[in-house]
This record gives C-alpha cells, structure tokens and sequence, in this order.
C-alpha cells in the first residue's frame, strides 16, 4: 500500500528542520565564544560599548610605549594589556596628546668645588641635552684653570651658582656672630669674585643644609631660590619624600623659592633601583624631581657619584623623554 510509507518530500523536510536547528544552534554558540575569543583591544575600542560598562579610574591604566616613542603612553583596558598590539594604537589622537604633556622634569644639582670632576658632566651635556646646576664654594682658591672650565661648563648650557665663600655651618656661625656677619663674610665677597669673572649667579644653597626661615628671608633678597638638602638619616623612600618634588604649572613653581633635593652620593646609600623609583614618581605625576651629588669620580669618596651611576640616572630619565632643567629654569618656566 502506498499509504503505509513515509511520503518523501516529509523525510526531506525532517532533514531541512535538523539542519537548520543545527545552523542555528552554531551561530547562537560563535556569538557566545566571540567576547572570549576577543584577544586585541585597541585604544580604537575604547568607548564601544563592548561588556561590562566601566569606569576610567578602575579599568584603564597607563601603559607604557616607550620603546616606540620615549615618554609615550597608551590608556588601555586592563587585563589586555600583553596582547596589545602597540602598533595599532600609536597614531589615536588621544595618544599623540598625551605624548606631548609630560611636563615632568629632573633638576640635578652638585655642590661644592670640584670642577675638575665637574668637567665630566660635558660629556652628558652633549650626548643627552642634559643639564645641571653647580652651586661652587671657595672660589677664591679657584686657579685660573678652574675658572676656565667652570666657564665651559656655563657655556654648555649648565648653571654656575652659589655655595658660600668658606662652606661653614650658617647656623653656628650666626649663633657665634650674626645674620649680618655671616651675611658680610660668606655671601658678598664670593658672589662678587665670581661676578667679575662673568658667573652671574642667581641661586644659593646651603652647606650642610643648614638655614632656617630667618635665613631664608634674607637670602631671599639676593637669590632667586635657596636649596636645602634632605636629611638622609630618615632612611625614607625616595618616591616618598614630598619636598624634593614640584608640580609643573606656574603657581607652584613661583611659591617655591625654597627648595628641598636628595642625595645621590654614596654617603646617601640609595641605590639605583630606588632613585629610578623616586624618577618614576616625577614622571607619573609630572613633577619635576630635585636631586643632588658633589663630586664625579670613577673612585668617589662618600661624597662623591660615579660617572656610571650618573649615566644611568641620565639615561633613566632620558629615556622616558624627561626634560632636563637648571635651577634658573624654573623662573623661566614663571615667565612663559
Ligand atoms: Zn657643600
């Protein structure tokens, strides 16, 4: 009987439904796997509204791109951050922006009269644009060959300033004589010496970091700035130590005439990794950091930097594209 068998157009049509169950069932399954499988975000897919919603401070972090463009970073999705392709993201508007306004900087400054080591720091002056400010005792027992290669220092783009005529103690020579006293022998006679040999000097820093706000006050009239120096026995953590740092903008700039560094010398006992540290917290915050050091030698007595650690702290900031800065600098930063 032709009844009794499944017609055959009903088997076909049986076959199309377990198809098309099995397309869809496909398609349904790819759309599930597609946030999974998802493994390059660009900063191009920032703002899709890929899942879940999120705030910029918790989900986003700043991505160094260094390698490409020094100073250059990239806001991208955290979690994704290693398979980045850096290629795809370099030319985003936002990037090229931020690769324009880091304003953080380092102002190295070396104290006392070492200028026959000093003279190393040209090499550093040509190969990175980098700058130092020298704050020079005893000029008076400077020979003329001193002299001369303290005006080459100038020359190459460095700050010649002022550390006092003998490098006594303020403190204890005013508690024996006066401010006056100290003002008479330590301040004039050696800023006039170095006057007439063509260093104009615009700012002071105290031997031994020892000043107080009356001192201040009235070195304040002669000099732009005064410099204190951080007192290292505090064993703190570079990236810690609030004074040495300030801000880029004009406000803060122009309220700092006081001005705080830390030392890099031996003496100081802070190793690489912890000044780079301390670097990176200018960097990240845009801030200028202030450090110091006295001689330069290959054999430095505590007080003293190797020329090595010297480049390495050079390069460091270098390489993220930190500007350097001399201590007059900063009134110019005012003035613009
Ligand atoms: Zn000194």
């Amino acid at each position: 009987m032709k009844n009794k068998k499944a017609p055959p157009h009903l088997f076909v049509f049986f076959i199309l439904i377990v198809f098309i169950s099995w397309l869809y069932s496909f398609h349904t399954n790819s759309l599930q796997d597609m946030p999974d499988s998802r493994t390059v975000q660009t900063a191009a897919h920032i703002g899709q509204k890929s899942s879940p919603p999120v705030s910029p401070e918790t989900n986003f972090k700043l991505v160094s791109l260094r390698k490409l463009n020094p100073g250059a970073e990239a806001i991208l999705p955290q979690g994704n951050v290693s398979k980045v392709k850096l290629n795809t993201v370099t030319t985003t508007p936002k990037i090229l922006k931020l690769l324009d306004n880091n304003q953080s900087g380092i102002i190295l400054t070396f104290d006392d009269n070492t200028v026959d080591e000093w003279s190393s720091f040209l090499a550093f002056n040509k190969e990175y644009k980098a700058k130092a400010t020298f704050y020079v005792c005893n000029f008076n027992n400077f020979t003329s060959n001193q002299i001369m290669k303290l005006r080459n220092l100038q020359n190459a783009g460095n700050e010649i300033a002022y550390h006092t005529l003998n490098h006594l103690n303020a403190l204890q020579l005013i508690k024996e004589k006066s401010l006056n006293y100290y003002i008479q022998t330590e301040i004039f006679p050696g800023v006039a010496m170095m006057e007439e040999e063509g260093f104009h000097v615009k700012n002071f820093a105290y031997p031994y970091g020892a000043g107080n706000r009356e001192l201040d006050n009235e070195l304040l009239k002669y000099f732009d700035t005064v410099r204190y120096t951080f007192d290292s026995g505090k064993n703190e953590k570079i990236s810690n130590i609030r004074s040495i740092y300030i801000q880029n903008n004009k406000t803060s700039v122009r309220e700092q005439r006081v001005l705080h560094a830390v030392g890099i010398d031996n003496a100081y006992e802070y190793d690489l990794t912890e000044i780079f540290q301390g670097i990176d917290h200018a960097y990240n915050s845009n801030q200028l950091i202030i450090l110091y050091a006295h001689g330069i030698s290959d054999k430095p007595d505590n007080y003293g930097t190797n020329p090595e650690k010297l480049r390495a702290i050079i390069q460091y900031a270098y390489d993220r594209g930190m500007k350097f800065y001399t201590v007059s600098d900063l009134e110019k930063l005012v003035e613009n």
